[in-house]
């Protein structure tokens, strides 16, 4: 039987998004030594599809067992009763945990829920906080928190520089609707500063190379350390014998369906897309993505969940698809983006998204919906320069010529050879960052030798 001489209690925000680095992180920790448990809400655990992982996963509440953030209703009424329900929980956890033999030596959570530095604080845990944004996100975030920014910027023409940033316009900085729950998000995200002074590490899911000056910058004022890509080891060349796939997951991936399909295709012949686990796309948008790939005539592989399904145009499936393309429910994103087949991603730039086309190096065509995801896709296309942005029209709404130029440029034309060239180009500074002696791969072991002092 293995000694741990650390355990790390792991708290994600529960949303896919959050859970799929930190579970990542968590098996990145136990090939080191650091025995890790992830503390899910009950409501995220009732709803999952898949559940294999050689992580522990214990329940804690967020106050909502039954439907989790859509029975709270608001953003105000969940994040208040997680915060008094999962403080409690979370302790009783900690409780268990120390009356089994296993006590925790460190929180690591997800800044969404700044409440669990008080808890850590309480037992006397190290705490390390893990940011599932780019750093340039949290950056933007930290000036927002610290009251030099606004978002939403109030003039839509200003250029806005920030330090340790580039220099970006108003519609690369996150959006988000101008409503009193919109406005809650963004409050909730500028509040993940709350507390982190008190903090032992800031982790962040990205690594050095990828956003050199930002990071920098950050570390000045934070004890930042990437650990990026968290991504399963055997996407970046490092077979583990269990490491297959995400393993927690509330949607249940079409497998079969998608590397059968796929198997059939020529080598980077498929335009794969996919708005990632939340964003809800307009039907009029859904209509105009519909043409832009058939218009394309390239074939394509469509991810469109089963709540956007009714905003298809009528008979695309049957008639307009069936030829090229594949429409599925959820696919294994990593599996897909692996495949030969594939020779670029339509994205809406989430930023594990983000990461995986830059890990498995496929070009994108980013077409950013809110939040952070027009940060990512500047980063994308003006800084490491691997994939081009589908420009909106006035009524937002990037239209059906727009995508067909965009998919043609990032896949066949001579004005994409760059870009093909630099998705090559950060495949292999990725597999670099987390090999022995990379940046990210020295965070982590500098990570838990000081977890290992400091618990010993
Ligand atoms: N994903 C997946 N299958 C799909 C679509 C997405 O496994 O069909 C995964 C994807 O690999 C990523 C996550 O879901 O890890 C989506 O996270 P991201 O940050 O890109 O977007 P969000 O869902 O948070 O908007």
């Amino acid at each position: 039987m293995t000694t741990h001489k650390a355990h790390c209690l792991i708290l994600p925000y529960p949303a896919q998004g959050h859970i799929n680095p930190m579970l990542q992180f968590s098996k990145r920790l136990q090939s080191k030594g650091v025995k890790t448990t992830i503390a899910a809400t009950k409501s995220f655990l009732k709803n999952m599809q898949e559940l294999s992982t050689s992580v522990s996963v214990e329940a804690i509440s967020d106050g909502y067992d039954d439907g989790g953030r859509e029975q709270a209703g608001t953003f105000v009424a969940y994040f208040t009763r997680f915060k008094e329900v999962g403080s409690d929980t979370l302790s009783q956890l900690i409780g268990k945990l120390t009356n089994c033999g296993c006590p925790v030596s460190c929180i690591v959570y997800d800044p969404f829920l700044p409440w669990a530095v008080e808890v850590a604080k309480k037992f006397g845990l190290a705490t390390a906080a893990f940011f599932t944004q780019s750093c340039t996100v949290d950056n933007i975030y930290y000036h927002v928190h610290k009251g030099v920014l606004k978002l939403p910027p109030t003039d839509i023409d200003e250029e806005i520089s920030i330090p340790g940033l580039l220099t970006v316009e108003t519609s690369d900085v996150p959006t988000f609707e101008i409503s009193p729950e919109s406005a809650r998000v963004l409050e909730m995200l500028v509040n993940q500063f709350s507390n982190l002074e008190k903090v032992d590490w800031v982790l962040i899911n990205s690594f050095y190379e990828l956003e050199k000056e930002v990071i920098d910058w950050m570390s000045e004022v934070y004890p930042i350390k990437t650990i990026g890509p968290a991504i399963p080891s055997m996407y970046l060349d490092k077979r583990l014998p269990d490491d297959k796939e995400y393993g927690l997951s509330v949607f249940k991936p079409m497998t079969d369906a998608c590397l059968n399909w796929l198997n059939h295709q020529p080598v980077s012949s498929v335009v794969y897309v996919s708005f990632g686990s939340l964003a809800k796309v307009e039907a009029e948008q859904m209509e105009e993505l519909a043409w832009g790939l058939r218009n394309s005539n390239k074939n394509f592989l469509w991810v469109v969940r089963s709540t956007e399904e009714s905003k298809l145009p009528k008979n695309f499936v049957e008639e307009l698809a069936s030829e090229k393309g594949l429409v599925v429910s959820w696919c294994p994103q990593l599996q897909v983006l692996e495949h030969k087949s594939i020779g670029c991603f339509l994205t809406h730039c989430g930023w594990n998204s983000t990461l995986e086309a830059i890990s498995l190096g496929v070009p994108m065509v980013a077409m950013p919906q809110w939040s952070d995801q027009p940060t990512n896709a500047k980063l994308v296309k003006d800084v490491w320069e691997m994939g081009v942005r589908a420009k909106q029209d006035e009524k937002g709404i990037v239209r059906r010529e727009i995508i067909e130029e965009c998919i043609k440029i990032v896949m066949e034309e001579e004005k994409g050879k760059m870009i093909r060239e630099n998705a090559k180009k950060w495949k292999e500074l990725t597999r670099k960052a987390v090999d022995e002696g990379g940046s990210s791969n020295r965070n982590i072991e500098e990570f838990v030798s000081k977890l290992l002092t400091i618990t010993s």
